[in-house]
């Protein structure tokens, strides 16, 4: 998708409004849609809670935070300036890695002077009247705007279970989602880890070493795949630099928003020898190349997929020599890619450390925390450190805990009760010139290059509007019904519909009382992004016409 032309006229009333959007959330999203529309010449302005950019990068602090993507295909393409003056140093960039370069991204593109940090969004309200969007601030300010954008992330909500007695746990609390900027001293303590997604899976093998003893309280086990680190050296990040923007076409016509080879064989039409052979090579590639770059149909079919689901549970057993260990650390009532499954830099080998003790809490669960630990049946666990790794309130989370308030009073939250509609997971009858970057329905895949996509469309749909008199850019109900459709009918196709018993949260299944349905789109990225161009290309289609009469 191309930027588009400066807008030239402007449609809905601006004369009276503070800004021209108004984006909240300060990360990839936010810059990446900031950048956007100051090149469109929109006078914008970015709230976040936080201190600084970063979003996601920000608040994750927890030590071993890293991506699972590998730097090339995590990261903006669309400035040069940027391409070609960032060095990232890992293959795996870490936590204040990513954080810098978000700095950096900010900083280049002259984005600090439009973004005013400190300032949580609490409301946002359409004001029918005036065709405006009243965004209030936690201290009680509001600004208006023509344009409201969300850029508050798709895994941004934390979510923490409600333990009987955390309250009365005397040592120290930490979550991963908002880990403190000073660090936590973590040296010599008795910790206690619950939650073994993506998150934990991280913490375990960097703690682990320099803690008394660290208790994994694992209720699901995770199919954890090898991900090898090491530094990106001059040659190497001088090849990235010339080839960008092949990069990013490539994941643009990728499912899963990444530039990898295509694979074209299932892993039940190969024989044994073979398949074994392939997935070796997957296994030491790393990370989301053996999901992806194997075989094609492991999210697919059942049977190729047992056949990753049980290479992955001999990969365990090889390596955590206690076979009691290793068997609770084997998923075995759910498959590989019923959860997303996480990148792992030594997660399995952590177990072959003396102080590091499984603890099965499936059958039982945490009991309660008490003053010194938790207890889990009869048994009492002393801990100093109680750490959440509990994950996130996925794609609707960061929606529906603030009040975004649309047509007659309908809050977005009382809209998804009942199951989630949206446009594409850009836009929502009902809430005019309101757009989503990762909003729920949009494709399961690599992030960065999904937002810097969806803010790129975002930007030519508002030039589109102001170009062409269009005060209000809002879905039509056909079309959030049959994108609804389309996105059961993807999900409901895939292996991924197995992991509502293992609560996964592409499937709202992690939250207590939050419906079970497919939260993000699972008919591929590349599919998405087709339908979004030929949307585009359209005049928006779908995006405006149920709205013409009303504003
Ligand atoms: P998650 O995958 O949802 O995992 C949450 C963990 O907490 C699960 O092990 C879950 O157990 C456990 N848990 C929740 N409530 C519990 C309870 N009451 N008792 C015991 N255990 C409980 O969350 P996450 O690890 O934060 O990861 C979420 C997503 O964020 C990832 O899938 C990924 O997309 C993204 N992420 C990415 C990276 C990266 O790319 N490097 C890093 C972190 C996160 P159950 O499974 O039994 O529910």
């Amino acid at each position: 998708m191309k930027d588009s032309t400066v807008a030239n006229t402007t449609a809905a009333s601006s004369a009276e409004a503070d800004y021209d959007a108004i984006i909240i959330g300060a990360g990839f999203s936010g810059l990446g849609m900031l950048h956007h529309l100051n090149q469109l010449g929109l006078r914008s302005r970015v709230f976040d809670a936080a201190t600084g950019v970063g979003g996601t990068w920000y608040w994750n602090r927890y030590p071993g935070a890293r991506t699972d993507s590998e730097f090339y295909y995590y990261a903006f393409s669309f400035s040069r300036e940027v391409r070609e003056e960032w060095k990232w140093n890992e293959r795996y960039p870490s936590q204040p890695e990513v954080l810098r370069y978000l700095e950096f991204v900010a900083k280049k593109l002259d984005l600090y002077k439009d973004i005013t940090f400190n300032t949580k969004i609490t409301r946002a309200k359409y004001d029918e009247d005036n065709n405006l969007w009243h965004v209030t601030t936690a201290s009680g300010d509001t600004f208006t705007a023509r344009y409201l954008v969300s850029g508050m992330g798709a895994l941004s909500a934390p979510s923490r279970p409600d333990i009987k007695g955390v309250s009365s746990f005397k040592g120290e609390i930490y979550q991963t989602a908002t880990w403190p900027k000073e660090g936590a001293d973590l040296a010599g303590k008795r910790v206690g880890l619950i939650g073994v997604g993506a998150s934990g899976v991280q913490i375990v093998p960097v703690i682990a070493p320099i803690v008394k003893d660290l208790y994994v309280l694992q209720r699901t086990p995770n199919y954890v795949v090898a991900s090898s680190n090491y530094e990106v050296n001059e040659d190497w990040m001088n090849e990235i630099r010339k080839d960008y923007d092949n990069i990013h076409k490539q994941a643009t016509s990728h499912g899963f928003a990444v530039p990898f080879k295509k694979p074209v064989v299932g892993a039940k039409d190969v024989s044994p020898d073979e398949r074994e052979r392939i997935f070796e090579d997957g296994w030491k590639e790393g990370g989301f190349h053996f999901m992806l770059e194997t075989f094609n149909d492991l999210a697919l079919d059942e049977e190729s997929n047992a056949y990753a689901s049980d290479f992955i549970r001999r990969k365990i057993r090889e390596t955590v020599k206690d076979a009691a260990t290793a068997e609770l650390l084997c998923p075995k009532d759910y498959p590989f890619n019923g959860k997303r499954p996480p990148g792992g830099h030594g997660y399995y080998e952590a177990y072959n450390r003396q102080n590091v003790h499984l603890v099965d809490i499936r059958q039982n669960g945490i009991d309660e925390v008490t003053e010194t630990g938790v207890r889990i049946g009869d048994r009492h666990i002393e801990l100093d450190v109680l750490i959440f790794a509990t994950g996130f309130d996925a794609m609707t989370g960061t929606l529906t805990r603030i009040d975004i308030v649309g047509r007659d009073g309908l809050v977005l939250r009382d809209k998804w009760k009942d199951g989630l509609k949206t446009n594409m997971g850009i836009a929502v009858n009902g809430f005019p010139n309101f757009f989503m970057i990762l909003g729920p329905q949009t494709p399961y895949a690599n992030l960065p290059v999904a937002i810097q996509e969806a803010v790129g469309w975002v930007s030519r749909a508002i030039a589109f509007a102001d170009a062409n008199g269009i005060r209000c850019m809002e879905s039509t109900v056909e079309a959030e019904d049959a994108w609804a459709a389309e996105v059961h009918r993807a999900g409901s196709a895939t292996i991924m519909a197995k992991g509502a018993g293992a609560h996964a949260w592409f499937l709202g299944a992690n939250i207590p009382g939050k419906p079970t349905e497919f939260n993000v789109y699972m008919g591929g990225a590349d599919v998405y992004l087709k339908r979004c161009e030929d949307i585009a290309s359209n005049g928006f289609v779908g995006f405006h016409e149920g709205a013409l009469t009303t504003c």
